[in-house]
């Protein structure tokens, strides 16, 4: 029992819709030409913010040892 050839989809990152995951689709993973111009604009405006690392408070935890 074998499955059967079914189109891989995965979820498109510039709009979350459905998009065809195949070498047919040389958007991928994206739907669409327009979601990938799209995003690669995103992306490259984005790259021109300053880099900015949140300090997730790792060696900031209270000493619970108060007691
Ligand atoms: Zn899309």
């Amino acid at each position: 029992m074998t499955a059967p050839p079914l189109p891989r989809t995965v979820r498109c990152p510039a709009c979350g819709g459905p998009s065809l995951y195949a070498p047919e689709n040389r958007f991928r993973p994206f739907c669409g030409e327009r979601c990938k111009l799209h995003d690669l604009g995103a992306w490259a405006s984005e790259s021109f913010r300053v880099e900015v690392q949140e300090d997730d408070g790792a060696d900031a935890a209270p000493p619970s040892s108060a007691q």
